[in-house]
């Protein structure tokens, strides 16, 4: 099994971007892993398929940031609302309890006065 894939490989390359054989041709080798490539392949990828050399960094940082700048956007906005949501909440149950207080004192005070 192995003794095959060793003669495949060897008699033929196979692109690993494409992963058809690399036969003739314009051939793009990895200078990292040796890895053979279409030069069209090469072109349309960049990179190599297989370990990525030769990604450009601009590239690498511009699909690294976006989603980080999302995140960091969300956490910014949602932390105000939720403290807003927070202190409604809080004003609320005060108010409320306020009320309830202020129905139980009247109460006592109107029984008192009737008693
Ligand atoms: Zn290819
Ligand atoms: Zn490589």
């Amino acid at each position: 099994m192995s003794d095959l894939n060793v003669r495949v490989q060897r008699d033929r390359p196979v692109c690993p971007y494409c992963k058809a054989a690399v036969e003739g041709g314009d051939v793009w080798l990895c200078p990292a892993c040796f890895a053979q490539h279409h030069a069209e392949c090469h072109h349309e990828h960049v990179a190599c398929a297989t370990c990525g050399h030769g990604r450009p960094a601009a590239a690498a940082a511009a699909t690294a940031s976006p989603p980080a700048e999302h995140a960091g956007l969300l956490a910014a906005v949602d932390d105000p609302t939720s403290n807003a949501v927070t202190t409604i909440g809080l004003l609320l149950i005060s108010g409320v309890f306020a009320l309830v207080l202020g129905a139980m004192l009247l109460a006592v005070v109107t029984l008192a006065r009737g008693g």
